[in-house]
């Protein structure tokens, strides 16, 4: 895993395919540092940790998560800073940490087609003991927008629609144009892919309207507004 630094004020760790661990953010103002994000496991967490001390930068104040799925969330527990989340990611957050965390209960799970076989296999391969995972919900909720000042730099986090997943967060940072979108364009992996057209409208629409050039996805290479919106709009365009 990597460090990328891609603006003065702007880092990513990057992902990894085999256990799906996916970007975490990191925004460096004057005042604080804000992470999004929480990794899929301690493990990752602490990853993210230590590249950050070895490029001397300072530990963030918050986490901001994107959206409910275990990739983006299993790390909460480890976390030694606020968290924020949207109602709806806490809401779902709040069931998964009831889950037995054990081979025959996350098969049974599978049987009943409450997670799917992508999220297991990934979870099986970031987890050696899989009775370790933590599922805990965020420190505070975010209801519909936030911001956060971080000296010369700010971070507005705001709910936009999504194909994806209902409570998906997007961290906007306008003084360097960017923007991180977690899997916000994605389709929906826990209805078999299905896409929300509407939804993927909705979005196409809102981000339009941002003022932002590059947009840095959950697990992929950042990529330009104008790709971004020519993906979601081959979706949408025979509508
Ligand atoms: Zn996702």
């Amino acid at each position: 895993m990597q460090l990328v630094k891609l603006a003065p004020h702007i880092y990513y760790t990057e992902p990894e395919q085999k256990t799906d661990r996916p970007v975490l953010g990191y925004i460096l103002g004057d005042k604080r540092a804000v992470m999004v994000d929480a990794g899929n496991s301690k493990a990752h967490y602490e990853a993210y940790q230590n590249l950050l001390e070895k490029h001397q930068l300072q530990i963030p104040e918050m986490c901001i998560i994107t959206h409910w799925h275990w990739d983006h969330t299993f790390g909460i527990h480890a976390l030694k800073q606020k968290s924020f989340a949207h109602v709806n990611t806490n809401r779902r957050l709040k069931e998964m940490s009831l889950w037995e965390w054990s081979d025959a209960a996350m098969k049974d799970r599978l049987r009943l087609g409450i997670d799917i076989p992508f999220a297991d296999t990934c979870m099986r391969a970031e987890y050696e003991d899989v009775t370790s995972i933590q599922v805990m919900p965020a420190s505070q909720e975010i209801q519909n927008e936030m911001s956060i000042d971080c000296g010369g730099i700010t971070c507005q986090c705001l709910h936009l629609p999504s194909a994806h997943s209902d409570d998906s967060i997007v961290v906007y940072v306008p003084e360097e144009k960017i923007l991180f979108i977690g899997d916000i364009y994605g389709d929906d992996l826990y209805q078999k892919g299905k896409r929300d057209l509407g939804k993927t409208q909705e979005l196409y629409l809102a981000l339009t309207e941002l003022d932002f050039e590059i947009a840095v996805p959950g697990h992929s290479e950042p990529l330009s507004k104008e790709r971004l919106l020519d993906f979601l709009w081959q979706f949408i365009s025979d509508e």
